[in-house]
This record gives C-alpha cells, sequence and structure tokens, in this order.
C-alpha cells in the first residue's frame, strides 16, 4: 500500500554536529584500485559533506597529539579579534532600496527643478545616452564607465544590497548585473519599463519592446548566478505609473507572478504628479489604486518616496504587506516634502526601508541618509509641533538595515546578525585615517588593549553601553566612508581600506 509521503520524516535530513571519524577506511578510487587506510581521520559537517580527511595517522610523528588535537590545531580558520578595540565595530551592511544607477553623474545637478521637469531637463537625456543604437560598442563603454563607479560607490559606503533603476536599455542593464557581481554587491536589477513618454517622447519603448527586453533580462540573470546563490535578481520596474500604459502594468504585475520576481515604483512623490496620475486615471480613486488595479501591490513591492498619501493609502499599503523606501534627500533636494515615516512606522506599521535616490538625492551614501531622515523629521516635528514626528537613530538604523532586507524580501537572510543569515557586514573604524570623528580617551567604553576583566572594573555594563551609544551617535553624525574600512558581502571580504600599517590580529589555529 503506499504511503502519504506527507506523514514521512526523512531521516537524512536530521540536523547533525560537526564529528570527527576516527578509523580503518576502505574504498576503490577506481575500477582497479582498492585503498585500505588504517588510522584515518575523517571529519564530517553539519551539512554531512566531508571536509578533512588524513591518512594513517601516527600520534608519534605529531608530538603525541590525539587525533582530535591534531585536528584542531590542523584546521585552519582565520581568527580576526578587534574586541579590544574601542572605536571599531560591526554593523550589519547597508541596503539601498532606491537608487538609479544610470543617473550616477547627475550627482549635484538639478537644485531647484521640480520632479516633472527636472526629469525632461536632466534625467531622461542621460538615461536615453544608454540606449545608442549606432554603436553598440560605444554604449556599452559609456555604460560600464557610470555602473563601475556607481557600484564601487556605493560598496566603499558600506551599501552591500541595493535595489537599482537602470534604463530602457537591455543590453546595459545586462551588463549592470554581470558588474555587481563582479564587484560582489548584492543587487536587484531594474530594468526601467516605460512604453508611454508623452513629454519626452525619444526616451521610450513600445510594449512589445518591452516584453522582449524583460525576457531577455530575466533569462541572463538566471543564467549568471553561481550555483545555489541568487546574488542578482531581476526586479520588475513600472516607472512611475504616468508613463506606463494600462496594458504594460497590467503584463508587469502578470510578470511578477508568474516569476515571481519583486517590484519597485514610485509613488505621491509630487503634488503635480499626483494630479496628473488622477487626470491619466480618472477611474481610480488615487494613486496607490492605479497600481493596485494593476495588481502591482505586494509584499515584495517597493514603493519610493511616498510622501503625500492619503490615509486610504496608507490603508492599502499596509494592508497589502508593501514596503515604503523614504528618499529624504531627494525630496529635499527636488523639494518634493517631508514624508511622516514616524506615522507610517508606528501608527500605520508599514515597512519603511531607506533610499539614496540617486540622482535626486546627491549622496550614494546610506550613512548619509541615515542623517538627513533623522533631520528631516526634525524639521517636520518642528512644523507640526509635534515631538513624535522625531526619527530615532533606532529608527533610521533599523531602516537602513532589517527594514531594507524586509523590503528587499530578504528579511530572514539579510539585515542583522543572526544565526543562518548571511556575512553581509561592515566594519567601522571611528579612527580610521583622515577620520573626520574626534574620540576623546574618557568618551571610550573601555581602555584600548585591556582585558574585558579590566573594564568591567571601571564601568558598569549600562555605563559601557551608554559610551557605545554615544560614540554610535558620532559616527552617524559625523562619520562617512572614510570609517567604513571594510565590507564583506555574503561572507566575503570585498572591499578593504587596511592594507597596510593595519593591526588586525590574525591567529591560525
Ligand atoms: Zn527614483
Amino acid at each position: 500500500m503506499p504511503t502519504n509521503s506527507s506523514l514521512i520524516e526523512p531521516k537524512a535530513i536530521n540536523e547533525i554536529s560537526y564529528t570527527l571519524y576516527y578509523g580503518t577506511f576502505i574504498h576503490t578510487p577506481s575500477l582497479k584500485e582498492l585503498d585500505i587506510s588504517f588510522n584515518t581521520i575523517v571529519g564530517v559537517n553539519n551539512l554531512g559533506v566531508i571536509d578533512f580527511i588524513h591518512k594513517n595517522y601516527n600520534p608519534d610523528h605529531h608530538n603525541n597529539m590525539s587525533p582530535v588535537q591534531f585536528f584542531i590545531k590542523n584546521r585552519h580558520f582565520d581568527f580576526i579579534d578587534y574586541s579590544q578595540e574601542p572605536t571599531k565595530f560591526f554593523v550589519p551592511g547597508f541596503i539601498d532600496t532606491h537608487i538609479h544607477a544610470s543617473q550616477f553623474p547627475n550627482i549635484g545637478i538639478g537644485l531647484d527643478c521640480p520632479l516633472l521637469d527636472w526629469l525632461n531637463n536632466y534625467t531622461f537625456p542621460l538615461e536615453n545616452e544608454f540606449t545608442n543604437s549606432n554603436s553598440t560598442d560605444s554604449k556599452l563603454k559609456f555604460a560600464k564607465d557610470i555602473y563601475s563607479q556607481v557600484i564601487e560607490k556605493t560598496l566603499n559606503n558600506g551599501t552591500t544590497c541595493a535595489s537599482y533603476f537602470t534604463t530602457i536599455d537591455p543590453q546595459t542593464t545586462n551588463l549592470f548585473a554581470e558588474l555587481l557581481l563582479r564587484f560582489g554587491q548584492r543587487g536587484f536589477v531594474g530594468k526601467v519599463c516605460m512604453d508611454h513618454n508623452e513629454t519626452y517622447a525619444d526616451y521610450s519603448e513600445t510594449f512589445e519592446e518591452c516584453i522582449d527586453s524583460m525576457n531577455a533580462i530575466i533569462n541572463h540573470l538566471h543564467n549568471l548566478n553561481p550555483q545555489d546563490e541568487i546574488l542578482v535578481k531581476p526586479i520588475i520596474t513600472p516607472r512611475f505609473a504616468p508613463v506606463c500604459t494600462r496594458d504594460l502594468l497590467f503584463f508587469l504585475g502578470q510578470l511578477s507572478k508568474s516569476h515571481n520576481l519583486p517590484i519597485q515604483t514610485h509613488i505621491s512623490e509630487n503634488e503635480k504628479e499626483i494630479e496628473l496620475v488622477h487626470d491619466l486615471f480618472p477611474d481610480c480613486e488615487d494613486y496607490a489604486s492605479v497600481y493596485n488595479k494593476h495588481n502591482l501591490l505586494g509584499e515584495s513591492t517597493i514603493l519610493a518616496h511616498a510622501i503625500h498619501l492619503t490615509k486610504k493609502e496608507r490603508k492599502i499599503i499596509k494592508q497589502k504587506n508593501c514596503s515604503i523606501s523614504h528618499c529624504p534627500t531627494s525630496n529635499t533636494f527636488i523639494s518634493s516634502g517631508e514624508a511622516p515615516i514616524k506615522k507610517y512606522l508606528y501608527e500605520d506599521e508599514i515597512n519603511v526601508s531607506l533610499g539614496t535616490d540617486v540622482s535626486g538625492g546627491f549622496d550614494s551614501s546610506i550613512l548619509a541618509i541615515i542623517k538627513h531622515c533623522i533631520l528631516v523629521s526634525h524639521h517636520l516635528a518642528m512644523k507640526t509641533k509635534n515631538q513624535k514626528d522625531k526619527l530615532s537613530i533606532n529608527d533610521a538604523l533599523f531602516m537602513a538595515t532589517q527594514g531594507g532586507a524586509q523590503a528587499v524580501g530578504m528579511a530572514d537572510q539579510i539585515g542583522t546578525f543572526e544565526l543562518g543569515k548571511k556575512f553581509d557586514v561592515q566594519l567601522i573604524d571611528l579612527k580610521s585615517e583622515d577620520s573626520n570623528v574626534d574620540v576623546f580617551d574618557w568618551q571610550l567604553p573601555f581602555k584600548e588593549h585591556h582585558t574585558s576583566i579590566e573594564n568591567h572594573k571601571s564601568l558598569s555594563k549600562d555605563e559601557q553601553s551608554k559610551k557605545m551609544f554615544d560614540l554610535l551617535g558620532k559616527w552617524i553624525f559625523s562619520g562617512d566612508d572614510r570609517n567604513c574600512v571594510k565590507v564583506w558581502c555574503n561572507g566575503r571580504l570585498v572591499v578593504n581600506k587596511v592594507r597596510y600599517n593595519h593591526d588586525d590580529r590574525w591567529v591560525m589555529c
């Protein structure tokens, strides 16, 4: 009689500890070969994989060490110890949930231009350069220069994962994904989709071209990732409702479902833009309803800006479990407004993350966005005379890390230090070379190179934590990329600025 397979608990996936086996091992490495090995040490890791073999072990040849002592001595692992250096600490890698890679050269350009003019005057002409059909070589070179620089720059600022907008062009978008892998940054790659650009018709695509491009990108990225790892992933990117036909919006909603891909777009950034959406979609009650009607709102949707949302829109966004990407630098630079983030976080319980929004935002560092989101919230609080509108350091750091992880659908993999998560981390050093942070000895939570027992004698744990929190404030408000001295992504060191004169102590065990 067949067994109901749901009742079977497979024995061969039980949890196991790292185990050393010691004895005689016999096997046949090839058809004509029988191998008999006595006194052999075999190590099996917790995935059930053999990762250590030493045949014919003889304690006489190894200072009479037992097999276990010998294994520990010969096990190579790096031990990196910063525990006695009070100005160095680890924080999770930053997650930038809204950044336009293609707009990187426009950083700092276009002050005082409201959104719709800013797009026509600065953004569309630059993005159009990526679509040059006359020469593929020069197009790829143009894109490579810009894309390499934006990835390097953000990594150097501690961003280990970002959700990018590229342009409408599929070739250079595929190149961008390859560069992410090459530099070692985790990335969501969003080819911009827009088949209705009335105000700047030169930079647009047809519905059919968009379908072809999306298919090409999805296939390319699928083949690009290493086995058993997803380091780069396509993200469905309708630019924003005014430049997309209803057919395209419906298609993109379906594409997200059929390929299980996340979605990113803009919403309620500017009052003129909201009016335009109302005129173009008179059958929809509000901006959020346009996206909702086309099946674009879900738990893997990132909505950038979200400054002027109505109560009803906030309710839909919460119900659909979407995330907001807050872009305070851009919102200030192009005078779009002050988003009431504290209300979104605590009243509506919407997940909010942070975005640099390069180049509406002039800084590609999430540390800078942390500063700006706190300052913008203080301005909002002064305006509303409500202290509750102020964001704290904790709020900002959460949005920059775990909030970002949730926004990109990786809350269980990155964003905090937890068992089972990937090691996406930055090492901060307040005393790095040329550091802008000034720290006095009496501000340290413990004295350098003292043992922890001695430290506890002088300060209580609470006092030490308080001093460390103050150092965190110093880093956030006066620190910059010079303090981000090392960056790891997926456990691999991808940025190392401490090549010379560093005092990392390595112990080979
Ligand atoms: Zn944007």
